[in-house]
């Protein structure tokens, strides 16, 4: 019945450029025309968001983001972009270039930082690609970055609709590189597959994180979530990330509950290669606060 839910959700989110009038059908065919010339053209840039230790305020990884950098519309987000090549399988080619993309430049600042994590989104059709272990394979060895260093995002819907879902973790976890749980908290609320599957940690999404020591009058329900969360995750054993921190009294609320890993606007916006590798020069000053 999830497979079917989550089909039917499918169809009415990202199909409907296909379902809809004539001209949302031409400017899908068109996007997509322009999205293979993109990566035939290398148009596709990374930025990066630095991960930090909430107690000790030290950069332990980055995130990839995808950008597109269009000669014309400028630098265009993964949201405008993504929908249509997750639907029409281009993503596939794109997400292996992230991959190989992401690992190189974690390999190109190992000089700076060591034991750096670099984590990468992955999407459902990737997911379910038979490829995928090929492709990480792949990315990890003409890289050579050690696997342990590689962090792979998956959703908790990706992890519910796929039958093969808890086999290909294992075998990503053979492989020796971390898996966490993005947008923790939006998706199927099914927390058996908490105990179930083989995952290092969850990413609280920013929409928990948005009342947080706000002063609003959902941020006591978003706290206890929070909290909630973070106690479950220390219970079974695994890792917290809390996204969208954007204030002082959000990192404070978080080093006061033992949070382990913090991301967002405050600590530091997703940024192009050069200005992450000059944030690792200085790292040990520019510490998370
Ligand atoms: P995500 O993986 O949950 O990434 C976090 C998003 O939140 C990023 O948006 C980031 O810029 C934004 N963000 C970070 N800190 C804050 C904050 O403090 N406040 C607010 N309001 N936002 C914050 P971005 O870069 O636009 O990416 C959006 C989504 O696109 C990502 O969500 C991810 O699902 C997807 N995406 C990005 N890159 C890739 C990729 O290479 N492959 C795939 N399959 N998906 C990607
Ligand atoms: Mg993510
Ligand atoms: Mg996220
Ligand atoms: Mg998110």
């Amino acid at each position: 019945a999830d497979t079917a839910m989550y089909q039917a959700k499918r169809r009415g989110g990202g199909y409907a450029v296909y379902t809809q009038g004539g001209e949302e059908r031409l400017a899908a065919i068109t996007l997509e025309t322009a999205l293979n010339r993109a990566l035939e053209r290398q148009e596709f840039v990374l930025h990066y968001q630095p991960q930090w230790e909430a107690r000790t305020g030290r950069m332990v990884g980055v995130e990839a983001l995808l950008r597109w950098q269009h000669p014309e519309l400028g630098l265009v987000p993964p949201a405008d972009f993504i929908p249509l090549a997750e639907v029409t399988g281009l993503i596939v080619p794109i997400g292996a270039w992230v991959l190989r993309q992401a690992c190189e430049q974690a390999v190109a600042w190992t000089s700076l930082a060591p034991e750096l994590r670099m984590s990468v989104n992955l999407s459902a059709r990737q997911f379910l690609e038979p490829n995928l272990i090929e492709t990480v394979t792949w990315a990890l060895q003409t890289s050579g970055l050690s696997p342990e260093r590689l962090e792979l995002e998956l959703t908790e819907s990706m992890l519910m609709q796929a039958l093969e879902a808890l086999g290909t973790l294992h075998r990503l976890k053979d492989l020796g590189v971390r898996v966490v749980v993005d947008d923790f908290g939006t998706g199927y609320s099914n927390l058996a597959y908490l105990k179930q599957y083989p995952i290092d940690g969850l990413k609280i999404d920013r929409s928990f994180t948005a009342g947080v020591a706000s002063g609003l009058p959902a941020a006591g329900r978003d706290e206890a979530l929070v909290k909630a969360v973070m106690n479950l995750a220390g219970a079974l054993g695994l890792e917290v990330t809390v996204e969208g921190v954007e204030t002082p009294p959000q990192l404070d609320f978080l080093r006061e509950h033992a949070c382990d890993y913090v991301q967002g606007y405050l600590t530091g916006r997703p940024q192009d290669a050069r200005a992450l590798g000059a944030l690792l020069e200085g790292r040990r000053i520019t510490s998370a606060r």
